[in-house]
C-alpha cells in the first residue's frame, strides 16, 4: 500500500515535472518584447484597453504561430509628477522596452518624450497634447495617434464657417481650450462683429455667466471642455435657458458646438426637451460592424475577469480606441520587422545614455505603413503627426447622436443629410412652436383693424395688411402659427456705431425676440451682415414723392395768352404804324386819286379813297382774315398791304397753333423732372426718411449728384429728416410744393393711389427688394423662401400687391383723374372761351350806342330840314324804323339826308343805285364831320 502510495506521489510528481518544464520550455522558446506603458490613476479606461490590445495582439500572433510575445511593463504615475515620470521611464528602458506607451499629461510626457528622443525608443502617444514651441529638432521618436492639433482646429474652424455663424461665444475651460481653437480665432477677421470668450470654471457655478450670455442674447455656442464635464454645464445653461427654452419661449434656437471628440459618449437624455442644436465631431463609428466587434471582445474580457466595464461602444473614450489601434499598429510593425532583424530591446540606463538600433526601425515602419485602424486609416508625417484623418459630423436629437455629414483633411465636409430629412427633424421640433413675427405699423404693410361694433380685438385680429396676408399664406403652406408683435420704438433697423446695437425690427431679431420681421424692410448689405434675408418678396426703387401742379382756374381772357402782352403791344402799334403809312402813302400816290364818277370823263376834281378810316379798316380787315371791300391800286401803298398781310398771315397762324394748346392744357407748374432738377436748384426741399435704407442710400452714393444731394440735405435748416413715411407725406402735403421727399417707389405708388394730390416725380434711382428676415442661420429661411417662391409662382404676391395698392386704396381712382388730365383733346368750357364772348359783348355794345347816335344824328338833320320839331322827327323815323317790312326810304333832295315818308302816299323811293350813290355821299360827309 505505502509502495503503491509512494509510486503514485512519483507519477504525480513525474508528470508535474513534466508539465513545468513543457511550461519552462514553451515560455523560453517566445521571444518576449517588452513595451512600457504609464498611465495616471484616472485614465484607468485606457490602460485597460492597453492591456486588452497587447493580449489580443499576442493572441493573434500565437495563432499565427510566431514566437514574439509582446509583455508589458505598466506603471501608474501622477498626472503633475513629472519627476516620477521620469524615473519611471528611465526604470523601463534600463528592463529593456521596445516602446513606451504614454503618459498622457501634458506635464509628464515632456520628460518621457526625452527620453526616448535620447535612447531612440519609440514614445507612443495617444492624447491630445499641444505642440511645444519650436526647437532646433523635431522629435524623430514620437508617433501621435492623436489627430493633428492644427488640423482638429481647422476642422472646428470649417464648421463655424460652414455655419455662417457671425457672431458666437467661445466657452472654454483651460488654456489649452485656446490652443485647440486657435484657427477659429485665426478666421476671425478685425472687421467681422465682434465674439466674446469666457472660461468656465469645471464643477463650479457658471450660471451667473451662462446667464449673462442668455440675456445677451446669443445663440451661437463653441463649449471646450473635457468631456466629463459637458454634461454639468449644459444641465447649468439649462437652467438659464440658454439650452432651449426661452425667455420669450419663441426665439431661434441656440447651437451649440463641442469641440470635445468624446462628447458623442456623454448622456444627454435628461435634455432630451431642450430645443437647442448640439454639433459635435467624433472620429469613431460605433455603428460599425470592426469596431463593435473589438469592443465587444475588450468588454465581455473584463467582464469575465470580473472588472467593471460599464462601457459599451458608444461610451468608450477615444484615447482608449487611439490605444488599441497604437498596439495593433505597434505589433504588426514588430512582427514585420522581427522577420528581418533582431528587435529584441537593450537595457539602456539613464545614467549612461546610449541608444537603441531597433527603435529606429520601428518608429519608420509604423510612419511609413498606413494601417486601417478603429479610428480610420492611421497615416503620419514625417514629424510623427497624424495630420490624415476623417471625423464624422453628428448631431444631438432625442438624446442620440445622428451622423449629419462627414469632414476630411483633404475635402472638408460633405453632408449625407436630405434635405428632405433635415425639414422633417426642424417641423417636428417646431411642432408646438408660435414664430414671433416683428413688424411695424405702416401702411399698406400694416395698419391697426377698425373693430366692428361690440368687437374686441385680440393677436393678431388687431392688425391687417400685405404683412399679414403674406405670413398668413406662408403659415399656411408651412403648417406653423405666428404671433404680431409691433416692435417698440418703431424703427426698420439701423446700426448705431456708438451703441454698436441695432435698433428697430433687426434689433428684435438680434435681441432674439422675434424670429422673424416683416414690413416693407430693404433688403440692404449692412443689414446682410447682421440678419438673414429671405429672397425678395417686392421690388423696388427710390423715386421722389411731390404733390401734383395745382390747376390754375382757366382765365376769362385766355384767347390773348397765347402771345404774350408786349407781342399784343407790338401789334396794336404795328397797326397803327402800317394805317398811318398807307395813309401817307395814299395821299401821295396819284393813282390813289380817282374820278369820283366813273360814268363822266372829265371829272372836275379827283377823289381818294384812303382816309384814316379806309386805311384802319383795311388793316383790320387783313388782320382779321375777313378782307376788304376797299383795295389799293398804287405800286407803294400795295407794297405796304403786301407786307402786312405777309405780316398777318404769320402771326394768325402762330396764335392760331398756340391758341388750342393755351385753351386745353391747363397751365401746369412742373418745377421739377427728376432728382437732377432738384440739386440744381435750392427753392424746393428735399428729405428722406432717417436711418432707413433711403436715407443710407444717398449718404453712402459714390455718385457726385447723390452725395452733393445728402450734403445740402444733411446742412438744411430745420432738418428735412422725418421719423416716418407718414411724417414725410404731411410735409409734402403741407409744403405747397416746396418740399419733396425721397421714398421706396412701392409706398409711393400706394399713397399716390390713395391720396390724389400726391404725384411721382421722374424715374427710379435703383433697385432693391424687401425680403423676410431672421436671426442669422435660421433653419426656417429655407423653407420661407420656397413658399415665397411658392407663392409667387402661384400669383399669390401679385393678388396680394393688387389687393392692397388697388382694391383697398381706392380702385385705382386717381390714376382715373390723370387719365383725365393727360388727354390733350378734352372739351373746351366756356372758362376757357368766355373772354371771347366777353369782347363781342362789348364790341355789340359799342356799335349800339354808335347806332343810337347815328339814329338821333339823322333825325336832328330831319327835323331841321323839314322844319319840325325834334320830337315829331323822331318819331316819325323810329316807327319807320320799326316798319320792317318797308325796305326803301326817301331822301330830301337838298341834303341827302335821309327821311322817312311822312305820308303814306308819299313819294316814290329812289332806284337802289341812287340810293347807293347817296349813302356814299352821306358818309363822305361823316367823315368830314370826324
Ligand atoms: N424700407 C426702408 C428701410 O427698410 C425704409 C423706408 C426708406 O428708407 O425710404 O429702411
Amino acid at each position: 500500500m505505502k509502495f503503491i502510495k509512494v509510486m503514485l506521489s512519483a507519477r504525480l510528481c513525474t508528470a508535474f515535472f513534466a508539465c513545468f518544464f513543457l511550461l519552462v520550455f514553451e515560455a523560453e522558446c517566445e521571444n518576449k518584447i517588452q513595451v512600457g506603458g504609464i498611465f495616471h490613476p484616472d485614465n484607468y479606461e485606457t490602460e485597460l484597453a492597453f492591456r486588452y490590445a497587447i493580449k489580443r495582439v499576442n493572441q493573434y500572433s500565437r495563432h499565427d504561430g510566431s514566437k514574439t510575445i509582446i509583455e508589458p511593463i505598466i506603471r501608474r504615475v501622477d498626472p503633475k509628477d513629472s519627476f516620477k515620470a521620469g524615473k519611471i521611464a528611465c526604470e523601463m528602458t534600463s528592463e529593456g522596452v521596445a516602446a513606451i506607451f504614454g503618459p498622457q499629461s501634458v506635464e509628464t510626457k515632456g520628460i518621457v518624450e526625452s527620453i526616448c528622443e535620447a535612447m531612440e525608443i519609440p514614445h507612443i502617444q495617444n492624447t491630445w497634447i499641444p505642440n511645444p514651441p519650436p526647437v532646433d529638432r523635431l522629435p524623430k521618436m514620437a508617433v501621435k495617434f492623436y489627430p493633428n492639433q492644427q488640423n482638429l482646429s481647422s476642422a472646428l474652424a470649417a464648421l463655424v464657417t460652414d455655419y455662417d455663424w457671425k457672431t458666437y461665444t467661445v466657452l472654454y475651460e483651460d488654456d489649452y481650450g485656446l490652443v485647440r481653437l486657435q484657427e477659429i480665432f485665426k478666421k476671425h477677421g478685425p472687421k467681422d462683429p465682434p465674439i466674446s470668450v469666457y472660461q468656465l470654471e469645471p464643477k463650479k457655478d457658471n450660471r451667473p455667466l451662462l446667464k449673462k450670455i442668455q440675456l445677451s442674447g446669443e445663440i451661437h455656442i463653441i463649449l471646450d471642455c473635457e468631456a466629463e464635464n459637458i454634461l454639468d454645464y449644459l444641465r447649468q445653461a439649462h437652467e438659464v435657458k440658454l439650452l432651449g427654452n426661452y425667455q420669450m419661449g419663441n426665439a431661434p434656437f441656440q447651437t451649440y458646438i463641442l469641440t470635445s471628440l468624446d462628447a458623442h459618449t456623454v448622456d444627454l437624455e435628461e435634455l432630451n426637451s431642450s430645443e437647442s442644436n448640439i454639433t459635435s465631431f467624433r472620429m469613431v463609428d460605433p455603428n460599425r460592424y470592426e469596431f463593435k466587434a473589438v469592443i465587444n471582445d475588450w468588454i465581455q474580457g473584463e467582464q469575465r475577469q470580473g472588472r467593471n466595464a460599464d462601457y459599451n461602444e458608444t461610451k468608450v473614450q477615444l484615447e482608449s480606441v487611439l490605444m488599441v489601434d497604437a498596439v495593433n499598429h505597434f505589433g504588426i510593425a514588430l512582427h514585420a520587422l522581427m522577420k528581418t532583424e533582431d528587435m529584441t530591446p537593450q537595457s539602456i540606463s539613464c545614467s549612461d545614455p546610449s541608444f537603441w538600433g531597433g527603435g529606429l526601425s520601428l518608429v519608420n515602419f509604423l510612419k511609413g505603413k498606413p494601417y486601417p485602424g478603429l479610428t480610420g486609416r492611421v497615416e503620419f508625417n514625417e514629424t510623427g503627426e497624424r495630420n490624415r484623418f476623417n471625423l464624422d459630423v453628428v448631431e444631438l436629437h432625442k438624446g442620440i447622436y445622428y451622423k449629419i455629414g462627414s469632414w476630411d483633411t483633404h475635402n472638408g465636409f460633405a453632408y449625407t443629410r436630405s434635405r428632405e430629412h433635415l425639414k422633417t427633424i426642424l417641423f417636428e421640433k417646431l411642432r408646438n412652436k408660435t414664430f414671433i413675427v416683428s413688424s411695424k405699423i405702416g401702411e399698406p404693410f400694416l395698419k391697426y383693424r377698425e373693430a366692428a361694433d361690440g368687437e374686441v380685438l385680440e393677436g393678431n385680429d388687431r392688425y391687417e395688411g400685405y404683412s399679414m396676408d403674406l405670413i398668413a399664406g406662408i403659415a399656411e403652406l408651412l403648417n406653423i402659427s405666428f404671433r404680431f408683435e409691433l416692435t417698440p420704438d418703431g424703427k426698420y433697423g439701423a446700426y448705431n456705431p456708438d451703441t454698436k446695437r441695432w435698433d428697430g425690427l433687426v434689433g428684435q431679431l438680434l435681441e432674439r425676440k422675434a424670429d422673424f420681421a416683416i414690413c416693407d424692410l430693404t433688403i440692404t448689405y449692412e443689414r446682410k451682415r447682421a440678419v438673414d434675408f429671405t429672397m425678395p418678396f417686392m421690388t423696388l426703387g427710390i423715386s421722389i414723392l411731390f404733390t401734383k401742379a395745382t390747376k390754375e382756374p382757366p382765365d376769362l381772357f385766355s384767347f390773348l395768352q397765347p402771345f404774350s402782352l408786349d407781342v399784343w403791344i407790338y401789334m396794336a402799334t404795328a397797326y397803327l404804324g402800317v394805317s398811318i403809312l398807307l395813309f401817307i402813302l395814299a395821299r401821295m400816290a396819284p393813282k390813289e386819286w380817282q374820278n369820283p364818277q366813273p360814268g363822266t370823263k372829265d371829272p372836275s376834281e379827283l377823289e381818294n379813297i384812303w382816309n384814316l378810316k379806309n386805311c384802319f379798316w383795311l388793316s383790320l380787315g387783313s388782320i382779321m382774315t375777313a378782307g376788304c371791300d376797299l383795295l389799293p391800286k398804287a405800286t407803294s401803298t400795295r407794297m405796304v398791304a403786301g407786307m402786312w398781310w405777309f405780316f398777318t398771315l404769320i402771326m394768325i397762324s402762330s396764335y392760331t397753333a398756340n391758341l388750342a394748346a393755351f385753351l386745353t392744357n391747363e397751365q401746369m407748374d412742373k418745377p421739377i423732372k427728376g432728382a437732377e432738377d432738384l440739386v440744381k436748384q435750392n427753392r424746393i426741399k428735399y428729405g428722406t426718411l432717417q436711418g432707413g435704407s433711403t436715407y443710407n442710400f444717398f449718404k453712402n452714393s459714390n455718385l457726385s449728384t447723390y452725395s452733393r444731394m445728402f450734403s445740402v440735405m444733411e446742412s438744411t435748416r430745420p432738418s428735412v429728416f422725418v421719423d416716418s413715411n407718414t411724417k414725410g407725406i404731411e410735409r409734402v402735403l403741407k409744403g405747397k410744393r416746396l418740399y419733396a421727399y425721397f421714398m421706396e417707389s412701392t409706398s409711393i405708388e400706394f399713397y399716390t393711389g390713395k391720396t390724389c394730390e400726391l404725384t411721382k416725380i421722374g424715374g427710379e434711382l435703383d433697385t432693391k427688394g424687401y425680403g423676410i428676415a431672421m436671426p442669422v442661420n435660421s433653419p426656417m429661411r429655407t423653407y420661407i423662401n420656397d413658399a415665397i417662391l411658392k407663392m409667387q409662382e402661384r400669383g399669390k404676391l401679385m393678388e396680394l400687391k393688387k389687393k392692397w395698392w388697388v382694391d383697398l386704396n381706392g380702385g385705382g381712382e386717381c390714376d382715373e383723374d390723370d387719365k383725365g388730365g393727360d388727354d390733350g383733346a378734352a372739351e373746351l368750357g366756356i372758362d376757357n372761351v368766355g373772354g371771347v364772348f366777353v369782347v363781342l359783348g362789348f364790341g355789340c355794345f359799342i356799335a349800339l350806342i354808335l347806332g343810337v347816335c347815328e339814329f338821333l344824328w339823322n333825325v336832328r338833320q330831319v327835323a331841321v330840314e323839314d322844319k319840325i320839331s325834334m320830337g315829331e322827327a323822331f318819331k316819325t323815323e323810329l316807327l319807320f324804323a320799326a316798319n320792317v317790312w318797308k325796305t326803301e326810304k326817301p331822301i330830301t333832295k337838298n341834303s341827302g339826308s335821309t327821311r322817312s315818308s311822312r305820308s303814306p302816299s308819299g313819294e316814290r323811293a329812289p332806284s337802289q343805285a341812287r340810293s347807293m350813290i347817296n349813302a356814299a355821299t352821306s358818309f363822305m360827309r361823316l367823315d368830314k364831320i370826324f
